[in-house]
């Protein structure tokens, strides 16, 4: 059974990254710039946007954050965004969600500049993602299918399973997997909370690819046997035994299913690093194709 090291696989993305940001240097240009917008206080959306920075400065792009308060009005909100825009330093940007409840959510999305939307959330990049001429991927699936790429897990003609049909995760995951290019060719299912006989179809599985976000539902009983399993499920689930007092898990149950696969990712350690490097990448494509159409 193989485990797939997500976090040396995604060392190795970086250190890439970082060479071509040296290589960008030393011609002269200037770095890439990722910014992150975040309003109010949420302690959780806080950590996520400073491990981006930290990401950032490990392979050398510029980060900056952009705070603003939990009651910003909408208008104020979405010229905040205009800055951003227009700012010819920043080549991409995040906004993390979710937002206070007086900004519409589809008005934000279709108010980024696609050229800048590196996570992959405006209309026009959704649909080039269905269209096969994405510039940029959803950072998660883009992991996933690059995790698998690198760890030499072919999807072509395989039956994929894809567990979940979120808009960020489950579905621009299934359509990459099916997708007529390297990393798809493959037959898929896309299963979710409607699905009867949900454990006979994932049983079927060459490839069961999981983002349920339910802590370890998916047992043996679910996998077939030198079947891959993906897990994309994070949780912090109470554990005493730890003197943490929590422990993290996937949507997998890993020690009764690594048993019964061939290849299989763990939690933490799995598709979670190549989600943070995607957004590096996308951040990259980004300010390559600004370069590229500058000159
Ligand atoms: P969502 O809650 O948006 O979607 C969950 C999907 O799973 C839905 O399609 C839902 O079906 C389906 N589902 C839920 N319960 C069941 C069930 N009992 N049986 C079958 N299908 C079910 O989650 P996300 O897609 O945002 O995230 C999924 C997981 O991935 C979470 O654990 C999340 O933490 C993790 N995640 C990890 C990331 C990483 O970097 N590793 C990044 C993003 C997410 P329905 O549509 O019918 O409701």
């Amino acid at each position: 059974m193989k485990i797939i090291d997500g976090k040396q696989i995604a060392n190795e993305v970086k250190d890439e990254i970082a060479n071509k940001v040296k290589a960008m240097m030393k011609e002269g240009q200037p770095v890439p710039h990722l910014a992150a917008v975040i309003v109010g206080e949420d302690g959780a959306a806080k950590t996520y946007v400073d491990s981006i920075c930290k990401s950032c400065k490990e392979v050398g792009f510029i980060s900056s954050i952009y705070h603003y308060p939990s009651d910003i009005k909408e208008d104020e909100f979405l010229q905040a965004l205009d800055f951003l825009n227009q700012d010819e330093e920043i080549d991409g940007y995040i906004i993390q969600m979710p937002l206070p409840k007086q900004i519409a959510m589809d008005k934000v999305v279709a108010h980024v500049d696609p050229k800048k939307d590196v996570d992959c959330f405006h209309p026009i990049n959704y649909g080039k993602l269905l269209l096969g001429e994405a510039d940029f991927l959803p950072a998660t699936p883009y992991g996933t299918v690059e995790l698998m790429k690198r760890a030499g897990i072919s999807a072509n003609g395989k039956h994929c399973v894809v567990l979940g049909r979120s808009n960020i995760v489950g579905k621009p995951l299934a359509m990459l997997l099916a997708e007529k290019s390297e990393q798809g060719n493959a037959t898929v299912t896309i299963c979710h909370s409607r699905t009867a006989n949900l454990k006979e179809i994932c049983a079927t599985a060459d490839i069961l690819l999981v983002a349920i976000g339910k802590a370890e539902m998916i047992t043996a009983e679910y996998v077939k046997e030198g079947a891959t399993v993906i897990d994309i499920g994070i949780h912090r689930v109470p554990d005493a035994t730890n003197e943490k007092g929590y422990r993290i898990c996937g949507d997998v149950k890993y020690d009764e299913v690594s048993k019964k696969c061939e290849a299989i990712t763990p939690v933490p350690g799995g598709v979670g690093p190549m989600t943070m490097t995607c957004l590096l990448l996308n951040t990259l494509h980004a300010r390559e194709k600004k370069w590229r159409t500058s000159e």
